[in-house]
């Protein structure tokens, strides 16, 4: 394991050891994009090459000092995460206090905050002056899925790299390696996971189609003779109060089926759908829909979701979405 084993964002690959190489890289650094595409990965590897006792500019992942921060157990490495909802004052305190010691063994100290986006305001102001001048001997490497939720002033102290999701064929290949499925179901963890490893390795693909099979019939109710006790009762599932998470996740399928099918509409190839091994069974549906239906039930999907986190009337909210889906209403 070295820089040359990381997969996918090389030009961010490239800049930071280009930077490692003539003693420029940023002592405060912002990694930004969507989980599971190797931020915390790389800022390991930053963390390994400042330190390895046998390579200069990269690391060997063989020697005390690379097993160690392997093991989260090298003084001069410290990753810092939420504590319950978030990063506390207290912690960005001691953070503080801890970037100007002399690294204890290694060359140089690496701070990792995950889920940057954590920081309050108190405890982000608390580190503002550490982000603008931190020691030589320190860096800080912040990492988050919501760069926007970072106050303004901690973005414009960080050296900010956006990385992209993963392309789907490093995915299918990644997991090949990892999981028993087989290689049309790679294909399509790699595809529903937006090209994050790390959300397709958590995916369990059973319950995944299960709830995408529930979600297709209600697409169904919905596409011919509409009738509303029919598309009420494919619905009742996805609305049960008892179910949270799953109408979160069914939620999210339902957009990924409504894009597919807006797609064939378009006439897009097999290859551009997320669903590409039900592209029959989508062709027939989006057959039975016109692009006003579909734009109307994604318009009230979008409503619903935001609504959500409001408190909407999720019964409501979803009856508007069924209604507009079978064509019974549109726009207000
Ligand atoms: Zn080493």
């Amino acid at each position: 394991m070295a820089f040359d084993d990381f997969l996918g964002n090389r030009p961010i690959l490239e800049t930071v050891r280009s930077q490692l190489a003539s003693c420029r890289l940023p002592h405060s650094m912002l990694f930004t994009g969507v989980s599971g595409i190797g931020k915390w990965t790389l800022a390991q590897f930053i963390a390994k090459a400042c330190n390895c006792l046998r390579l200069k500019d990269d690391f060997c992942n063989g020697c005390p000092n690379c097993q160690r921060i392997s093991e989260n157990a090298h003084p001069d490495v410290k990753n810092v995460a939420p504590e319950g909802q978030f990063i506390k004052i207290d912690q960005m305190r001691s953070l503080s206090r801890e970037v100007f010691f002399k690294p204890f063994e290694g060359k140089c100290r690496i701070f990792i905050m995950d889920e940057a986006e954590k920081l309050r305001d108190e405890a982000a102001n608390s580190i503002l002056k550490t982000l603008e001048e931190p020691p030589d001997t320190s860096i800080l490497i912040l990492i988050t899925s919501r760069p926007n939720d970072l106050l303004p002033t901690i973005r414009s102290r960080c050296q900010m790299y956006p990385f992209a999701p993963l392309p789907l064929a490093d995915v299918e290949l990644l997991l090949q390696g990892r999981t028993s499925y087989s290689s049309e179901e790679r294909q399509l963890l790699a595809r529903i996971a937006g090209g994050s490893l790390g959300k397709a390795v958590t995916i369990d693909l059973a319950e995944y189609r299960r709830q995408r099979d529930e979600m297709l019939a209600l697409l169904e109710a919905c596409s011919r003779n509409f009738l509303y006790a029919n598309a009420a009762r494919a619905a009742s599932g996805w609305l049960d109060k008892r179910k949270q998470a799953e109408f979160d996740s069914k939620t999210g399928i339902l957009f990924t089926l409504l894009r597919d099918l807006f797609l064939l509409k378009a006439g897009a190839e097999t290859q551009a759908l997320t669903h590409a091994d039900i592209a029959g069974k989508l062709a027939t549906l989006s057959s039975l829909y016109s692009i006003n239906q579909l734009m109307n039930a994604t318009q009230s999907l979008d409503h619903l979701e935001a609504g959500m986190r409001r408190n909407l009337n999720r019964g409501l909210a979803a009856d508007q979405f069924v209604l507009r889906l079978g064509g019974v209403t549109s726009n207000p």
